[in-house]
């Protein structure tokens, strides 16, 4: 594919999905190489409703192909909060430090047996064809209550993965990306890609 435009302005994101699609994409565009690109309103009750809007969005305004991604923390004893309002979890002015103190705060009085939680990525891809595909992606982990690592973003710290002593944020980046929400993601699309 020659073009592809990823509907994020999440710096963070753009460089786990930059990585994963070297190879298969001439050249990856972002939202911030069209400072024109009006924002989508995210008011999806899932992460697919919110991704899918944003590629058809991005779509329509550039005639660009067009991955968009939505993702987030999904916390068992929190009902599957912060889902869809990872990202401002903590309110309008929310930045990753508050975000993460709002989810200890929350989970202060729940037992550390009970602090299941997992991220999950819903991609979309879009074209002017009419092509619509999803693509999810999930991790399974627990929250921990001190930050530990500075790879990464957001929940990162907080994230003790499954099956590892690590946090996210303490994994380099290319193995975050092996096993993330997004990278699982990133390569189910990848395979769709190579199959079309
Ligand atoms: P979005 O930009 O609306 O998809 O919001 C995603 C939010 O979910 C981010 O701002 C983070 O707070 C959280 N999130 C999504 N993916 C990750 C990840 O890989 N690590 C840590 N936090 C994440």
């Amino acid at each position: 594919m020659r073009q592809l435009l990823v509907a994020t302005r999440n710096r963070g994101k753009i460089k786990e999905i930059k990585a994963l699609l070297s190879g298969l994409v001439e050249e990856v565009l972002c939202a911030a190489d069209l400072p024109d690109l009006p924002e989508t309103v995210e008011d999806g009750v899932t992460f697919a409703e919110n991704a899918l809007k944003k590629a058809r969005e991005a779509c329509y305004i550039t005639g660009l192909p067009v991955l968009a991604d939505d993702s987030g923390l999904v916390v068992d004893a929190l009902n599957g909060r912060p889902g869809v309002f990872s990202a401002r979890f903590s309110g309008p002015d929310a930045d990753d430090a508050t975000n993460n103190r709002r989810l200890l705060d929350e989970l202060a009085l729940v037992p550390d047996a009970d602090s299941e939680a997992a991220f999950v990525c819903c991609l979309a891809f879009v074209t002017s064809d009419g092509t619509e595909q999803l693509f999810e992606g999930r991790v399974a982990g627990t929250i921990i209550r001190q930050p530990r690592g500075e790879h990464g973003f957001g929940y990162d710290p907080l994230f003790l993965v499954d099956g590892y002593q690590q946090t996210m944020a303490e994994l380099p980046l290319a193995e975050k990306n092996r096993i993330s929400h997004r990278g699982l993601a990133l390569r189910a699309f990848r395979n769709f890609l190579a199959g079309n």
